[in-house]
């Protein structure tokens, strides 16, 4: 058994505390990763708050991991030591039904192993659930590890494994590229990720914010056209414009309003998961045979591909690197949306 240091939580209104943790021993397709830096996603906090029900105290949150390769299993063949990787959302899946053999892991039909929060046996992880990157070290399958290439810091990286591939899945599943216009619903940890990425993949790219605090921002980012949705008259000025919107807002907002800003055949993608259901006008729909999807983070080749597709373009998200000692005034400022864009715990700190 290794052990490591951790912030967990034990209640939902505790605090972070220095702990220390158990990981499995290294089986043979095992790697075991010393963590450099974790970001800190909204998803730690709903989880560490057990704002989503079932949360597993203590909970050590954290799913947007980037280290080095400490040691591997007897059988491990893409991994050595030294090498710079990063562990997402998932760290198993069942491997053998469609969306798993197909790559995509996070629609596996079983339930893919949640970096944190998910019920495994003892002997993966001591305790019985999984535990998350809020630690110096983490144990993962080999297939769910990805690579980081030269060229991005393991620091901007680590928040790519979530928000990045959150993005990158759905730009890339309805092609968004070069003579398309993606519109980016807000302007947060994810939405600035995926502004970069889209410009990058060579679309016209319009940021819908609910102000201009973080225009400049936005078009340093590679964002072509700003607009703040408090200005009722741009639902007008933008209606069937674009090929592709993708929500990146919790908050519930008038849907029906924004399907319209869609052309012909166009996408509007959920990320997001607003508390009540979305008010859908049909006519909004057929008037221009329109869709409402949604797209759930992005399987472990698509994450690599991500990674590649980041460091070709020179994209790494914009980060404030914090102490481990202080996530709890973090999540503070993550739920007052007071953060450019995403915190990441410096593990050298626990
Ligand atoms: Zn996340
Ligand atoms: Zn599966």
């Amino acid at each position: 058994m290794t052990t490591a240091a951790a912030y967990s939580v034990s209640a939902p209104d505790g605090r972070f505390t220095k702990t220390t943790i158990e990981r499995r021993e290294l089986g043979p397709h095992d790697v075991l990763i010393d963590i450099k830096y974790a970001g800190i996603c909204h998803s730690d906090i709903h989880t560490a708050r057990n704002e989503w029900r079932g949360t597993k105290y203590p909970c050590v949150p954290g799913h947007e991991i980037a280290g080095l390769v400490a040691a591997v299993g007897s059988q491990v063949t893409k991994y050595q030591v030294g090498d710079r990787v990063g562990v997402g959302c998932m760290v198993d899946s069942c491997g053998e039904c469609e969306p798993c053999v197909f790559g995509d892991q996070q629609y596996c039909e079983r339930g893919a192993t949640m970096t944190y929060n998910t019920t495994v046996a003892e002997e993966l992880q001591p305790g019985g659930h999984t535990l998350g990157g809020y630690s110096t070290r983490i144990v993962v399958t080999e297939g769910f590890v990805v690579g980081i290439p030269e060229g991005i810091g393991l620091d901007e990286a680590a928040p790519l494994l979530c928000a990045g591939v959150t993005l990158f899945s759905p730009l890339r599943h309805w092609n968004a590229g070069p003579g398309k216009r993606v519109a980016i619903i807000g302007m947060g940890g994810l939405g600035h990720v995926g502004v970069k990425i889209a410009a990058a993949m060579g679309a016209e790219v319009t940021v819908l914010s609910h102000s201009l605090s973080k225009q400049d921002d936005g078009k340093r980012f590679g964002a072509h056209h700003y607009y703040a949705t408090d200005d009722r008259q741009i639902f007008r000025d933008l209606r069937g414009r674009f090929d592709l919107i993708i929500n990146t807002v919790s908050a519930d907002l008038p849907i029906d309003t924004y399907l319209r800003l869609l052309k012909l055949d166009g996408t509007l993608v959920m990320l997001g998961l607003p508390e009540n259901p979305l008010v859908v006008r049909p006519f909004s729909l057929t008037a221009a045979r329109r869709s409402v999807a949604g797209s759930n983070i992005g399987g472990i080749p698509q994450t690599q591909e991500m990674l590649d597709f980041c460091a070709e373009h020179g994209i790494g998200a914009e980060i404030e690197v914090i102490s481990a000692d202080r996530i709890d005034d973090a999540y503070e400022r993550v739920i007052a949306s007071d953060v450019r864009y995403r915190f990441v715990i410096d593990a050298a700190t626990m």
